[in-house]
């Protein structure tokens, strides 16, 4: 009500002066804040549910961006309950051994084989009696501070596969896994992967990494130390979403990778907007001049495949061919049948 109106001019108010450029000698430093608003009685009588109402508004303020001001509003406190209840079904599950990683195939349209696939995680929480999509996922993992177990866990769950799959004939040579940009800055995540391999006697090449292409390009600094590491082990790099975001090509020239994966976004335009063709070519000249691979993913349908042909690009990944399914599915449906019996 009213009381509310105030508080928020007056929160306005302070907005306002607190971002004013701070000047000091040469050096002017631009000042951002965000506030979240909760009044009493409307939003809670007791003092530690108005502060709590007024964290969670303060928490939307900077969760919508950089100067924002936000009232308190109780969709906050049922989505903020939501997410509670996900972070502590995530930890269980984590524990309890609930996660699956399932994997995509992909193919070489020039063999017609499976080349590789990309592990994706899969979680059909009991607790919750539904399946959470990745994204969530990641969100209830970062939140619970459990990133690089996560991380951890895809990682060995990826290893264990490719070794009961080394020498089964048809089955994928190599295992693409997704790792947060948590890990990425994590100085003990090259050990690790090293200890994986040598546990499971791995040849770098079964596994590949991904990484965002808009993180590796933000953030360079931060993840070349972990790129560079991973890159001297010997497992291959892929730069992930390539395209999706504002890519600047020259980047790629300074990080040490093996594949480009095409983001969908670009795939999804094809074979009509002339736009996407023109990215894609420059993307393909560039990838070829520097004896980098291309894959292309989100491949929907056999005019993006053919489209992509054209263009020089023969690796693909999508629900034209499969989606992301059990490992067992994936020998079932894609390995030559009695070999998979006799690897045991
Ligand atoms: P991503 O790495 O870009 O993974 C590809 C996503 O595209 C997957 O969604 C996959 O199921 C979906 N996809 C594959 N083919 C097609 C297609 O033809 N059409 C369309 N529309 N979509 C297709 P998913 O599995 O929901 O994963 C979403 C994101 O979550 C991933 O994007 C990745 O960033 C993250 N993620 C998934 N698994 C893991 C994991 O094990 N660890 C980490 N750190 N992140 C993961
Ligand atoms: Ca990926
Ligand atoms: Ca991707």
């Amino acid at each position: 009500g009213a009381l509310c109106d105030d508080a928020m001019t007056l929160g306005e108010r302070l907005r306002h002066a607190l971002i004013l450029p701070y000047r000091q000698h040469c050096a002017s430093l631009a000042l951002s804040a965000s506030l979240g608003i909760a009044c009493a009685p409307l939003h809670g009588r007791e003092p530690e549910a108005l502060l709590r109402a007024a964290n969670l508004a303060t928490l939307e303020a900077k969760a919508s961006g950089r100067d924002a001001l936000r009232a308190f509003d109780p969709a906050l406190l049922e989505r903020a309950e939501r997410r509670d209840r996900l972070r502590e079904a995530f930890v269980e599950a984590l524990r309890a051994g609930e996660l699956e990683l399932h994997v995509q195939p992909q193919f070489d349209r020039r063999t017609g084989k499976l080349d590789g696939g990309e592990a994706l995680i899969r979680w059909n929480s009991k607790r919750l009696a539904r399946w959470v999509p990745p994204p969530e996922i990641l969100a209830a993992a970062g939140e619970a501070g459990l990133l690089p177990e996560l991380d951890l866990w895809v990682l060995r769950t990826a290893a264990a596969l490719q070794k009961s799959w080394l020498g089964v004939p048809g089955a994928p040579p190599r295992l693409g896994i997704n790792i947060s940009s948590v890990t990425l800055h994590d100085p003990r995540f090259a050990g690790q992967l090293r200890a994986v391999l040598e546990e499971h006697a791995l040849p770098p090449e079964a596994l590949e990494i991904e990484i965002p292409e808009d993180l590796a390009v933000r953030d360079l600094p931060g993840v070349a130390r972990t790129m560079g590491a991973i890159h001297e082990i010997g497992v291959p790099l892929a730069l992930d979403d390539f395209g999706a975001g504002h890519s600047n090509l020259t980047h790629v020239v300074n990080l040490p990778v093996q594949r480009l994966k095409l983001d969908r976004c670009n795939v999804s335009l094809l074979p009509d907007d002339p736009k996407a063709y023109a990215i894609l070519r420059t993307t393909m000249a560039m990838a070829r001049s520097m004896g980098i691979e291309v894959i292309a993913e989100g491949v929907e349908t056999e005019a993006q495949a053919e489209a992509l042909e054209r263009l020089g690009c023969h690796v693909i990944q999508g629900w034209l061919m499969a989606r992301a399914m059990p490992p067992a599915e994936l020998l079932r449906q894609f390995a030559p049948g009695p070999a998979q019996v006799a690897a045991g």
